[in-house]
C-alpha cells in the first residue's frame, strides 16, 4: 500500500507503528526493533547504523521509503555553543521547512537535562523573553520536539552518560501547542523507548488556563510550572500580555483546582528584575497568592535580552526576596543560571532568522482545546 502523504515515523505511538507496518505488508513484530532504534537507542540514521541489525524485509523498506515520504530524524544541526563553564550547551537546529530552533541540554550537580522548543517562535509576547520578542512563527510537531531529546540522549551517550530530565521550557508555550507536547511526552514514557520518568518531564506554562485544567482533568504525568513575575493584575499584564486573556485570579482558581485533581506540588517561576518585582512586598503578596498551595517557586534572575531594557535584579534583592518567601514556609530555590555567555539561558533562546510576521492570539479564539 503506499504511504500517506509525509509521515514521520518518530511520532508514532508503539501501536500505530504496528498499525503502519502490517499496512505496508510487514510483520507486527517488525515494530518492536524499529521502536526500539529509535526511541531507546536514539538512533539518527535507521539506514545506516542500524539498518544491519533489523530483519531483512523491514531494512528493504526503509530503505525504499526513508527519505521520501517517509522521514524520521527531521532535525539538522547547524551550529553547537558550549558555555565557559562547560555546563550547557545550545545547539540552533534547523527543520525540514528552513525554520530555526534552539535547544539546550544543562548539566546541574552531574545529572543532565534537555530544555526543548515547543514552537517556533512565541504568541504570549513576554515583553522580557526574546521568544516572545520574535513573535510566533508555527508549533512544532511531535516527532520536531521528540528529536531535540533524542539528539540530547546521543550527545550524552558519546561522554557514556544519561540523560536524567526534560523541560518544555525552550522556545515556545508548550500549552499553546498542547496534543503535538502531550503526544511527545507519552512517547518520552513509553517503557519500551527512552522511558523517563513523569517525575523527570517538567511543562512549563506562561499560564494558559485551559490547557491546565486538561491537564489536571486528564492526569498527564509530568510535573507543571507555572510562570507568574507578577502578584497583582496590573504589575503581571506589564510583563505578560496574556494575562488580560488568562488573569491571575483565574490562573490561580486553575492551579488550585489543579491540585485538587492531581495531589501534586506546583512549581511557579519567578523572574526576577530589578525595580519591577524584586520588592519585599511583592514577596509578601506572592506569599499570599499561594496561601494554601502546595507550591515550590522557582527565582530566575532576568537574563538578558536584546529587546527588554530591565535589568537583573541585585544579589542582596534576590536572597532577601528568596529568605521571605522560605520563611513563609514555601519552599524557594533561586534557580542556577547556565549558559548565559552564549545566550542560552531562560529567554534568551531565539532563531537566528527574523519571522515574517507576529500573530497575537486573538481575543474569543481559543489556542488550545479546553
Ligand atoms: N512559555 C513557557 C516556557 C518557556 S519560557 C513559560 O513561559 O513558562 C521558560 C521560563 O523562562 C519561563 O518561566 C519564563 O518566564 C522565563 N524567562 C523568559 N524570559 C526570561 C529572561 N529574559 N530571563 C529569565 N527568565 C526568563
Ligand atoms: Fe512565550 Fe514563555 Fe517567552 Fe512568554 S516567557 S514569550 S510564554 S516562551
Amino acid at each position: 500500500m503506499p504511504l500517506p502523504s509525509a509521515l514521520n515515523l518518530l511520532e508514532l505511538s508503539f501501536k500505530d507503528l504496528e498499525v503502519l507496518l502490517v499496512e505496508q505488508g510487514l510483520r507486527p513484530a517488525h515494530a518492536k526493533p524499529l521502536f526500539q532504534a529509535m526511541h531507546h537507542r536514539a538512533s539518527a540514521n535507521l539506514k545506516g547504523d542500524e539498518g544491519g541489525n533489523f530483519p531483512a524485509p523491514l531494512q528493504r523498506w526503509l530503505e525504499a521509503n526513508l527519505g521520501g515520504r517517509l522521514r524520521h530524524d527531521v532535525l539538522m544541526p547547524r551550529q553547537g555553543q558550549v558555555s565557559g563553564d562547560a555546563l550547557a550547551q545550545k545547539h540552533l537546529l534547523a527543520l525540514e521547512d528552513g525554520q530555526e530552533i534552539e535547544t539546550v541540554l544543562m548539566t546541574y550537580a552531574q545529572r543532565h537535562t534537555v530544555c526543548v522548543s515547543t514552537q517556533v517562535g512565541c504568541a504570549m509576547g513576554c515583553v522580557f523573553c526574546a521568544t516572545g520578542q520574535m513573535g510566533f512563527v508555527r508549533h512544532l510537531r511531535a516527532g520536531e520536539i521528540l528529536a531535540q531529546v533524542h539528539l540530547a540522549r546521543r550527545l550524552l551517550a558519546t561522554q557514556g552518560q544519561r540523560l536524567r530530565n526534560v523541560v518544555f521550557m525552550g522556545m515556545g508555550e508548550p500549552l499553546h501547542n498542547y496534543d503535538e507536547v502531550i503526544k511527545a511526552l507519552h512517547l518520552l514514557l513509553e517503557t519500551r523507548g527512552a522511558n523517563l520518568g513523569a517525575e523527570h518531564i517538567s511543562i512549563s506554562t506562561v499560564g494558559v488556563v485551559p490547557g491546565i485544567l486538561r491537564l489536571a482533568r486528564e492526569r498527564q504525568p509530568c510535573n507543571l510550572a507555572v510562570s507568574l513575575h507578577g502578584s497583582s493584575e496590573e504589575e503581571r499584564a506589564k510583563l505578560i500580555p496574556v494575562n488580560q486573556r488568562w488573569p491571575l485570579s483565574e490562573l490561580m482558581a486553575a492551579c488550585r483546582q489543579y491540585q485538587q485533581l492531581t495531589g501534586k506540588r506546583i512549581f511557579f517561576a519567578w523572574t526576577l528584575i530589578e525595580g519591577i518585582n524584586d520588592h519585599p512586598e511583592q514577596a509578601q503578596r506572592l506569599i499570599a497568592l499561594l496561601r494554601g498551595i502546595d507550591a515550590h517557586v522557582n527565582l530566575i534572575p532576568l537574563n538578558e535580552t536584546a529587546g527588554y531594557q530591565g535589568r537583573e535584579s541585585a544579589e542582596d534583592s534576590c536572597s532577601r526576596f528568596h529568605r521571605l518567601i522560605q520563611q513563609a514556609g514555601i519552599a524557594c530555590t533561586i534557580r542556577q543560571r547556565r549558559g548565559i555567555d552564549v545566550a542560552a539561558g531562560c529567554g534568551q533562546l531565539k532563531a537566528q532568522r527574523r519571522p515574517r510576521q507576529r500573530a497575537e492570539p486573538q481575543q474569543g479564539e481559543e489556542p488550545i482545546a479546553g
